[in-house]
């Protein structure tokens, strides 16, 4: 009761300091357990991501202990006279402040530090090994899904490339990786949700039980509700994987490979990850994603003849486990007997599972050591359609990129029927679309072409090539500043998702970071 009355407190005098007038008879009723902090230090993380180009501080920062806890504040700012904006926070792994909120909370989803009395955690990952799911906190990362899940020597099916990202925050927009061809996105693994409307309402939603909501959340950039619980598919965990590199200097050689590869889905004889990735950079392979090839070793492209200075690496994965370890020579070689890759340019690896799974971590920790990882991060995310998907090469690894990128470049095919429609996410409208990711880092060091502003054009360039020669590409992890530009994004799919929100998120309180809906507060 003291813990109760010391939170309300703590709000009441909050609100009162920024001057609101909201009814503190809303406040009084809040019940929750975990940590309302008004701490420098939370605020401060809470106004930035890893983009580190926008900045928008929150009031409070709320740390959960648990789901009612996420209800209470939702309901409180929803039936409040003047409401405020609340924004569930992952990992802050955004790149334009969708997870932040100006004059409204922000609720740390990940990093739970349990109740001010030292109880009451969201529950730990739940796995069930006879039906192979797992039941997670919406904040955990998927690096703890993933330990969890291996104890039982189980794993969820389709990754992200980098696991500290929380699972509410990947299964807000899709959460895609070299599987996703196979297994589909992070989004089509999921049985169930407990998902917190904009009404403070904890739902319990799946594909038969207010399939509305769960169809909304999916990909729905955090419009519709906070996800505190997601069921998770699993499979039986490989224990090790080997992996591949090849090189091409032909784009088109290259993607027909990529295609080839991806149309193996669901058949016994094929790669489980297949990605790539673009070579534009200063003649040698050396990039953060790229590690893997020998330091002892460097590939020089021109060494290598590369069309327009610039080489394309196919990557890719087969996992095994100890009952198939000595026929996995024979399966890869049989695989790759079937592409067209240049003869001299296999690099082959073989690693534990869990190392694979987890390995750009590592490069984090190497771009950490040199103070390089919280740098501005102009990315870039889009969804190219097939038919495309050489147009793209011509005007813009060719084109516009000239010799510097400032970050890898990931280009791979999906599967769109291995996408599920009725979810929020937009996907181009062709059989097969490609990944293209400019994950690129600015640089202070007086190397224009490395500038904030340099690269911030560049991505403006990119996209109105395609607007110009009409290639029809979609933002992925998408960023807009007006409703009209969202309109244009979501395309047919705006008036389903705009009817969702006022269903469940009527007055706007919702994820304002992503700049969709203007908050009726
Ligand atoms: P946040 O940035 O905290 O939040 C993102 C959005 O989701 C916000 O609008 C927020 O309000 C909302 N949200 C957060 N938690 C919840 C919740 N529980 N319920 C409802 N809404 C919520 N993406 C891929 O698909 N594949 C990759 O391989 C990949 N690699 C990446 C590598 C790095 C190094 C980085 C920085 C990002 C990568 N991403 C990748 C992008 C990443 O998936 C998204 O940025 C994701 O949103 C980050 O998760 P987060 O937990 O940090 O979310």
């Amino acid at each position: 009761m003291a813990t109760k009355f010391l939170l309300t407190f703590a709000i009441c005098r909050l609100i009162v300091t920024v001057g609101l007038t909201l009814d503190p008879a809303d406040l009084l009723r809040l019940e929750v357990e975990g940590q309302l902090s008004l701490e420098p230090a939370d605020v401060a993380m809470a106004s930035r991501d890893f983009g580190g180009m926008q900045s928008a501080e929150p009031m409070a920062v709320l740390h959960p202990a648990s789901a009612q806890d996420v209800a209470c504040l939702v309901k409180s700012a929803y039936e409040s006279a003047l409401g405020f904006g609340i924004s569930a926070r992952g990992h802050g792994h955004s790149i334009n402040g969708q997870a932040m909120t100006t004059n409204g909370m922000v609720i740390q989803m990940s990093g739970s530090r349990g109740s001010r009395l030292g109880s009451g955690k969201p529950a730990p990952p739940r796995v069930s090994e006879i039906s192979m799911y797992v039941d997670v906190w919406g904040g955990e990362l998927w690096i703890d899904v993933l330990r969890s899940t291996l104890e039982f020597g189980l794993a969820p099916k389709s990754w992200t490339d980098y696991l500290y990202l929380s699972v509410g925050g990947t299964l807000s927009n899709a959460g895609i990786s070299g599987q996703a061809f196979n297994h589909g996105p992070q989004i089509s693994n999921v049985y169930e949700l407990d998902v917190v409307t904009g009404k403070g309402e904890l739902l319990t939603c799946s594909k038969k039980q207010n399939w509305e909501l769960y169809d909304a959340v999916l990909g729905g950039l955090g419009q519709f509700g906070i996800i505190t619980r997601a069921r998770i598919a699993l499979e039986r965990a490989p224990k090790r994987v080997r992996w591949i590199r090849v090189l091409y200097s032909n784009f088109s050689a290259f993607t027909q490979d990529q295609e080839y590869l991806i149309s193996l889905h669901g058949q016994a004889q094929k790669f489980d990850y297949v990605e790539g990735f673009v070579i534009v950079d200063e003649g040698l392979i050396n990039n953060w994603r790229s590690s893997f090839f020998s330091p002892r070793n460097p590939v020089k492209i021109s060494s290598l003849n590369a069309d327009g200075g610039i080489l394309y690496c196919l990557e890719i994965t087969k996992n095994y486990h100890e009952s198939n370890a000595e026929t996995i020579d024979q399966e890869v070689e049989a695989l790759l007997k079937k592409l067209n890759f240049i003869p001299a340019s296999v690099f082959t690896t073989d690693l534990p599972y869990v190392d694979f799974l987890d390995r750009v971590h590592n490069a984090e920790l190497k771009l950490r050591a040199k103070n390089l990882w919280d740098v501005p991060h102009p990315w870039l995310n889009l969804f190219v359609p097939k038919s495309r998907i050489a147009d793209f090469d011509k005007g813009v690894f060719k084109g516009i990129l000239g010799n510097k990128t400032s970050g890898p470049i990931l280009i791979y095919p999906m599967n769109k029927n291995k996408w599920d429609e009725k979810s929020s996410v937009v996907t181009p409208n062709e059989d097969v679309f490609y990944l293209v990711a400019l994950l690129r880092s600015a640089l202070d060091n007086g190397d224009d072409t490395q500038s904030l502003d340099y690269l911030k054009h560049q991505n403006r360039q990119i996209l109105q090539f395609c607007e110009d020669e009409g290639i029809n590409v979609i933002q992925y992890l998408p960023h807009y500043t007006t409703q009209q530009e969202w309109k244009r994004h979501f395309g047919d799919k705006w008036a389903l998702f705009s009817r969702r929100k006022m269903e469940f998120d009527p007055r706007n309180i919702l994820a304002t970071g992503q700049r969709i809906f203007t908050p009726s507060i």
